[in-house]
């Protein structure tokens, strides 16, 4: 078996929620409204329509590839790319190609730093609907979604599991939301998820060679083929899409075969990828500057106004509850992945640390007891945890009575602790709770129950 290092590059769509489509004045709001009743002669493409671009969806864009640490192009422009295909009336999409609003940036993972390739705007497609009328298979275009701002974050080739893909996915959701410029609703559409995945095999490693080093952009070349899974809907069949087409691509070069450059799609019935057809190029869609908008320019001083409209951002403020509040970073990524829950959070440790209760308890309870933090104020959920955490039995005299009966009532759960079973501790700590009829601390009881388990032991 040779090795293999995962190469995955992700692209992402997310519809803007502004008020107004990209080129023309329809509302962008599309979802659940009779179909085309969202509409006009310039998102339907009719002959001698004019599209105006919307400033507010080229701010957002701006700002978008901003919080990710791009570089803002002073020149931009819009470009035409050409398919056929029925959700698309002018036979062609108002895109960008080569000078896109945005460029080099990242978004840091626990495994590591993620490039950020290009951030760019573009117009949503129309949506086609498989139907049957009179027994007839019919489709259906419904034109509502057509002209929606829609906005592409492309990432370099750099994460390397279906876990960081995962997780970047989930930071990038979070951005997106502290920046209130999208619902990014997977479910809805309004978050499209594409995943490039290929595998690089590592040659063994020989006194006369180096290893291939994994970290991001200092591969010495990537595979000559990828991939591509498109119109995944949520991050967990992102996952599992990822992990399916490793299994499957290592078993085709195990037997000799080259993956099929391709286009594939994820059944989540079957819990397989399937094919859907050969990859075009990017030749294939005959690009050329939309001559119907002029090319923008941003000057410096307007690139600094948008930027002073990015709020604090979730990995911000995530450092920051693990540096003041010395919270466990698991905790602290769950509570920053939305900002109405951070803020929440935040004010409970500042309560916390006033009436001298440990932040990092107060994390725990908001995580595991799923506070409502709509309905409990954050005053009053410290105060119970202090009440709560004042009326426990913390005298370790007291519980080590407790704990040798249990012991003594549990030689089952003893003995198959000290054979390697640690779960087993838990019927003990139950046991112990039990006696104490709820009033020991948890903490004590299992420090107290390890030190005993351990010292009889031999
Ligand atoms: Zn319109």
């Amino acid at each position: 078996m040779n090795n293999y290092t995962t190469i995955i590059g992700l692209e992402t769509h997310v519809e803007l929620k502004t008020a107004s489509k990209m080129f023309c004045g329809c509302p962008s709001n599309h979802f659940g409204k009779p179909p085309n009743t969202q509409t006009c002669p310039v998102c339907l493409g009719l002959p001698g329509a004019l599209p105006v671009p919307n400033k507010k969806a080229i701010e957002w864009s701006l700002m978008i590839g901003l919080a990710f640490n791009c570089k803002v192009s002073n020149f931009s422009k819009f470009d035409r790319k050409h398919y056929f295909y029925p959700d698309l009336p002018k036979g062609y999409q108002i895109s960008q190609y080569d000078e896109p609003l945005c460029y080099e940036g990242y978004l840091d993972t626990s495994e590591g730093r993620v490039g950020i390739t290009r951030v760019h705007i573009e117009e949503d497609t129309g949506k086609l609907q498989h139907t049957t009328i009179s027994g007839s298979d019919m489709t259906l275009v419904d034109f509502n979604r057509s002209g929606v701002p829609l906005v592409e974050i492309v990432t370099e080739p750099d994460i390397r599991s279906a876990a960081q893909a995962k997780e970047f996915a989930q930071r990038l959701r979070s951005i997106l939301r502290y920046l209130n410029v999208s619902d990014c609703d997977m479910e809805k559409g309004s978050m499209r998820l594409e995943a490039n995945i290929s595998l690089l095999q590592e040659f063994p490693i020989s006194k006369f060679q180096f290893p291939i080093n994994k970290n991001k952009s200092q591969l010495t070349k990537l595979p000559n083929y990828k991939v591509e899974v498109k119109n995944i809907n949520s991050f967990r069949f992102m996952e599992k899409a990822i992990l399916f087409e490793v299994e499957r691509q290592k078993k085709l070069l195990e037997s000799g075969y080259t993956p099929k450059q391709e286009t594939r799609g994820w059944n989540e019935s079957k819990n397989i990828t399937v094919a859907q057809r050969s990859k075009e190029t990017a030749a294939d869609y005959r690009y050329f500057p939309e001559p119907d908008i002029p090319p923008m320019v941003f000057d410096d001083s307007y690139i600094k106004g948008v930027s002073s409209k990015i709020p604090e951002l979730p990995q911000k403020i995530e450092s920051l509850f693990i540096k003041k509040y010395n919270l466990r970073q698991q905790y602290a990524a769950l509570l920053v992945s939305e900002k109405s829950l951070a803020l929440y959070a935040s004010d409970s440790f500042k309560e916390a640390a006033s009436l001298g209760v440990d932040p990092d308890i107060v994390a725990g309870y908001i995580i595991n007891q799923k506070i409502n933090i709509d309905k409990v104020k954050p005053q009053d959920l410290v105060k119970d945890i202090k009440s709560k955490s004042e009326s426990k039995v913390g005298d370790t005299k007291v519980i080590e009575t407790w704990v040798d009966e249990a012991v003594k009532n549990l030689p089952q759960a003893v003995s198959d602790y000290q054979k390697g079973k640690l779960n087993a501790i838990s019927a003990l700590v139950g046991k112990v709770m039990q006696l104490s009829k709820g009033s020991a601390d948890a903490k004590v009881v299992l420090n107290l129950l390890e030190k005993k388990l351990s010292s009889s032991k031999n």
